[in-house]
């Protein structure tokens, strides 16, 4: 008899859709404060504009986003000074000089409000306070003032006002203009714009009847969703279905208003797809459909412990993917890997909400017995150690005689282990109907054709490009696109004249290197393309070497963080003609006779031995080929 087993492997992977609304409601899915500032300024009967944009709370991005300069955004920060609530307004390019505050305001201490404070005094979150706070001392810096128009947040992420200076100053009540700010601009960090998505709301603030599921609402499809999931569906492959509709999956439990969810089920919206592993590898993806999230529930003193529950409604009806696989993976470390292409193709659709964690419910089975499913294991590495754990526990309950029987199962990150949770349910008890109070839908050709047109360049099709139109290795390529951020990075350098070779090598072997050595992400460290373009051109050129291509990108990710260039000129790592090499291997050969002599008598390694001394001598500031040539030269080989 074989001892050999077969492992079978499914998962069903959960992600929340980045789309403003929720999926039956237009009740906004992220909580992005109150926008109360233009009710405010309306009442004052002042003029102003009111421009909408994506959520954002740097004032760089604030910036872009309502046409103005950094320089004109005026942000309002919260301090104590002597135990009294004070707020500074200042240009969104300048910090609070303490040592001024303290003078102007003839006080002995100061100090930045804490998050708790800051709602305390303003009722705002902090990143979006606006000035116009009732009730509370102003600081306005002059500095400020040299703009005519002045812009600032609405109290809410997804705005801003734009207003006249002069304007703001006759609004502001208890305001007085000062010089508080620093004198020198802040630099702001580099990387990619930073959208908030996760503002803290107050609970059950973001609902209406339709995400409540009172009697009478009336839900209406958020297209997007829709087109979110038809993307997805197309990326991995599938059968987009014209005609689906939604469907009731019954349940109780207290998250769920509804006393059923609604998914699809009969028909969703893609089905039957597949990728491909690294190793060429074809998982089959049985389907992707969409559903709306319940509530959640919140244990005041933790899980198990509190004595009453509390449920916050404001996720209730967020539309979410759950995207199914078939059992085709066939060990942990596959399913792992699975994760990891799957998340860089959603990546790359950028169809999911920001800081959103994938959470995937696990199926596991051996020698076609029954299958048992861990549910809600969040990170990739979990998803691996949790099926290790239950993989094991299956193979040793088979040994001892034990029939496997479908249940489900949860998992303890921190003891690695899964125990059980119930018998499983099985698809009938959940007395899936139709549901009547929503219409079927159809899918137009213009739609699946302008979804299917906006759908980007994905991985592998980047992957493959780049070696074709580069000349770039396999791995190299696949490297690169494997992290959206890292492919975007490597075009950027390569856009600005980059040579694509050198660029992807550098990326691949020496950035990624000491980013995992790190534990770092491209966007944690703030890399900017201009800085390795001029180390990609150095290298090209043959003026540094890679040793010390190294060294300053070492220290420019995790050390001192000037740009390589400067780096390698400030430590005298440059190749550069003015290294004096005859003298160098002068001082080199006469210190080493008896390798010269073994080199005559036909010792190979003697030469590189030689060429090993000069380089160390000369600091990498020449290339070895240049000192190999050299050495040979003089001993007349
Ligand atoms: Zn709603």
């Amino acid at each position: 008899m074989s001892e050999e087993t077969t492992v079978m492997i499914g998962l069903e992977i959960h992600a929340s859709l980045n789309t403003k609304s929720k999926l039956f409601c237009s009740c906004p899915t992220s909580a992005v404060g109150r926008a109360w500032v233009k009710e405010y300024l309306e009442k004052k009967g002042v003029k102003f504009e009111f421009v909408e944009h994506d959520a954002v709370t740097r004032p760089i991005d604030s910036a872009k986003a309502r046409g103005v300069s950094v320089g004109q955004i005026a942000k309002a920060l919260v301090y104590v000074a002597d135990s009294k609530p004070i707020l500074f307004i200042l240009s969104g390019d300048r910090k609070l000089d303490e040592q001024k505050a303290l003078d102007v305001l003839n006080a002995s201490e100061i100090k930045m409000a804490s998050k708790e404070e800051v709602k305390e005094f303003t009722g705002c979150v902090v990143g979006l306070v606006p000035p116009v706070i009732d009730g509370i001392k102003k600081i306005i810096d002059e500095k400020l003032l040299s703009n005519q128009i002045l812009s600032f947040n609405a109290g809410i992420a997804t705005a801003g006002i734009k207003i006249q200076k002069d304007v703001l100053i006759k609004v502001l009540d208890n305001c007085q203009i000062a010089d508080v700010a620093s004198e020198e601009l802040i630099e702001e960090k580099a990387g990619e714009k930073r959208v908030v998505h996760s503002i803290e709301a107050e609970p059950n603030t973001l609902c209406c009847p339709v995400c409540l599921g009172h009697p009478g609402s009336k839900p209406v499809l958020n297209e997007k969703a829709v087109e979110f999931a038809t993307k997805i569906g197309l990326a991995l492959n599938c059968k987009i279905n014209e005609d689906f509709f939604f469907s009731r999956k019954t349940y109780f439990y207290p998250d769920m208003s509804l006393n059923y969810q609604i998914t699809q089920y009969e028909i969703p919206v893609a089905e039957n797809g597949f990728v491909f592993l690294n190793n060429g590898k074809r998982i089959g993806i049985k389907r992707a459909h969409v559903e709306w999230d319940p509530a959640a529930l919140i244990h005041p003193s933790g899980m198990g412990k509190s004595s009453y529950v509390l449920i916050d409604y404001n996720r209730s009806g967020m539309p979410l993917i759950e995207i199914v696989t078939q059992p085709d993976l066939t060990s942990p470390a596959e399913a792992r890997e699975f994760m990891n292409l799957l998340e860089n193709v959603l990546g790359y659709l950028q169809v999911l909400k920001p800081d959103t964690t994938l959470k995937v419910d696990c199926n596991i089975s051996i020698n076609g017995g029954e299958r048992t499913e861990i549910k809600n294991v969040s990170g990739f590495a979990a998803v691996e150690k949790a099926l290790t754990f239950e993989l094991a526990r299956q193979k040793q309950e088979v040994k001892r005689g034990n029939k496997i029987e479908q249940h489900t199962r949860a998992f303890n990150a921190e003891t690695g282990i899964t125990v059980e949770l119930r018998k499983k349910e099985t698809e009938a008890d959940y007395g899936y109907i139709f549901d009547p109070d929503l219409v079927k839908v159809t899918l137009s050709k213009e739609f699946l054709a302008k979804t299917k047109a906006e759908l980007p360049e994905l991985p592998e099709q980047k992957a493959k490009r780049l070696q074709e139109q580069y000349k770039l290795s396999e791995y190299d390529a696949r490297v690169l696109c494997s992290d959206l951020a890292l492919g975007k990075l490597f075009d950027s350098i390569v856009a600005k004249g980059g040579d694509a070779v050198t660029a992807a090598r550098l990326l691949t072997r020496e950035v990624l290197a000491v980013l995992n050595h790190d534990s770092l992400s491209l966007a944690d460290v703030g890399v900017k393309a201009e800085d390795l373009l001029e180390l990609v051109q150095l290298l090209a050129s043959g003026k540094v070497s890679d040793k010390n291509a190294k060294q300053s990108v070492i220290n420019y990710i995790s050390g001192e963080k000037s740009s390589p260039k400067s780096f390698l000129e400030k430590n005298d790592l440059l190749i550069s003609a003015s290294v004096d090499l005859d003298l160098i291997v002068t001082k080199v050969i006469n210190a080493n006779r008896k390798a010269v002599v073994d080199y005559a008598g036909g010792n190979e390694k003697s030469l590189n031995f030689l060429a090993g001394l000069v380089m160390r001598e000369a600091k990498g500031t020449v290339s070895p080929q240049k000192v190999l040539e050299e050495l040979k030269k003089l001993f007349g080989k």
